[in-house]
């Protein structure tokens, strides 16, 4: 039968935030509270990062805990291949399905200098995505109900291990292909270097959500220990402008402009969505929100009646 029509749909660009486990009690507090305040502006799920080799699992599973049972959020839990055994990932991700988790971000995890890899560990992101998979399906028996979100990283600049910038794209392909349903990118501070990642993907027939990973850019030394993990360098003048800057209220407007400029320039440039790096910091995050109006990339569809 012809469906009723009813008034149109609005669809926000997806929101998401990432928080990595608390360090010790006193900091899980101050997490909670962190939570509170982000779920206010109803995100699309907050993500949960894990240290290579899941020696952190307890912190990890405490927070997924939390969000599960005592908010209305939902949790991306990143898992980590290097450092742990395939027998070890399993056994995580049916402890993550078991408490109710269906969204999990994929990752190889950054190797040691002179890491070995061992027999039975899984050398990349994508043989990850196929364990996930595989164990969805031994799950599910095939059926639909339940289906796991996967997601995983993807490079505006250069990997720093990849020999080109096009070897990322096959590599984004290739996690397309095994099953990945999103990407969230490294850290980037030019929205042309992300412009450039989307045209390369869709030449390449990536069709994954390419959400932008974005860091409230406030914060000077934050920003130079992000370069030195990620190899992804802040403009020069960005830098200057903080150091330079006299008052922390100062530091903050510099940084939170910058971000949101540059929030503003990927949406307009077709983004999916944004997700918001946070260090555990709401205020900053918050800030950034309040200055952008997400809802003017909004988009609507006609809604159906059933
Ligand atoms: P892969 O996609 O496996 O790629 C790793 C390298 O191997 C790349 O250089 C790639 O080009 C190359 N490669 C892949 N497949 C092949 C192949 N078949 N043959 C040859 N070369 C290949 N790290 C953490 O430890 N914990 C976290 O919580 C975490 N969260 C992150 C969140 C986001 C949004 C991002 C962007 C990164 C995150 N990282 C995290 C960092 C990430 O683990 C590192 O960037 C890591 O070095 C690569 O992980 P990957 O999943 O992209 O690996």
């Amino acid at each position: 039968p012809e469906l009723e029509r009813t008034a149109p749909v609005r669809h926000r660009p997806a929101l998401s935030y990432e928080l990595f486990p608390a360090r010790s009690d006193v900091s899980f507090e101050r997490l909670r509270e962190t939570i509170t305040q982000l779920e206010a502006t109803a995100p699309d799920y907050v993500s949960v990062t894990s240290r290579t080799g899941h020696g952190n699992l307890g912190r990890v599973l405490e927070l997924t805990e939390h969000v599960l049972a005592e908010t209305s959020l939902r949790p991306l839990v990143h898992l980590t291949s290097i450092g742990s055994t395939r027998a070890q990932l399993t056994t995580i991700i049916h402890a993550l399905l078991d408490r109710g988790v269906r969204g999990l971000l994929a990752l190889r995890g950054d190797q040691p200098d002179g890491h070995r890899l061992e027999d039975d560990e899984i050398p990349f992101a994508r043989p990850l995505i196929e364990l996930i998979r595989d164990i969805e399906r031994e799950r599910t028996a095939g059926l639909a109900g339940g289906r796991v979100s996967v997601g995983v990283a993807a490079y505006p600049h250069r990997h720093p291990e990849s020999p080109t910038i096009s070897h990322d794209t096959e590599v984004l392909v290739a996690k397309e292909r095994a099953g990945a349903d999103f990407a969230i990118t490294q850290v980037f501070f030019d929205p042309d270097v992300y412009t450039r990642c989307l045209d390369r993907s869709h030449a390449a027939g990536v069709r994954l959500p390419l959400v932008p990973g974005l860091v409230p850019a406030t914060n000077p030394r934050r920003l130079q220990r992000l370069a030195a993990m990620s190899g992804v360098e802040p403009p020069r003048e960005l830098l200057h402008q903080l150091e330079l800057a006299a008052e922390e209220t100062e530091r903050r407007r510099i940084g939170i402009r910058f971000t949101v400029d540059l929030a503003r320039r990927v949406l307009d440039a077709g983004a999916p969505g944004l997700h918001l790096f946070t260090f555990n910091q709401h205020a900053e995050a918050l800030d950034v929100l309040d200055h952008l109006d997400l809802d003017r990339w909004s988009t609507t569809s006609q809604g159906d009646a059933r």
